[in-house]
């Protein structure tokens, strides 16, 4: 856990998130400007600045996360015609809170290549 971060934080409790799922290792919650009719976002508890930090004894918990977003979207109509992962890693990607999530985006067209 690191005290400055903002998702470290949110998982914490002490910010307030519309929280969609929990277990021992990942938190996803709604992400506070949806750029898309559904959009949550997907973290692991423990703190990761980004996808260009990750370990190779942290495979377990990568593979988990996304067997984590199968599940959320399964939940959710918006997902019937089919949803996004993304994980925008360091500056040039516009990743902009260095913990690393996942965004599961649904219930629009995207298209491709991303902007
Ligand atoms: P990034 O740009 O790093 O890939 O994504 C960061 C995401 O976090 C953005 O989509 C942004 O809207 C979301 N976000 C930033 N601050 C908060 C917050 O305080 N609460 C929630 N729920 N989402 C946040
Ligand atoms: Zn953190």
């Amino acid at each position: 856990m690191h005290s400055e971060c903002l998702f470290c934080k949110i998982i914490k409790g002490q910010i307030p998130a519309e929280k969609v799922y929990e277990d021992e290792m990942v938190f996803a919650f709604s992400d506070i400007k949806p750029a898309a009719p559904l959009h949550i976002l997907i973290i692991p508890k423990e703190h990761i600045p980004s996808l260009a930090h990750v370990l190779p004894s942290q495979q377990q918990l990568l593979g988990h996360i996304q067997l984590v977003a199968s599940k959320i979207a399964k939940l959710y109509p918006q997902t019937k015609n089919g949803f996004r992962l993304v994980a925008n890693s360091g500056k040039d990607a516009g990743q902009t809170v260095f913990h690393l999530h996942y965004h599961l985006l649904a219930g629009r067209d995207f298209g491709w290549p991303p902007g």
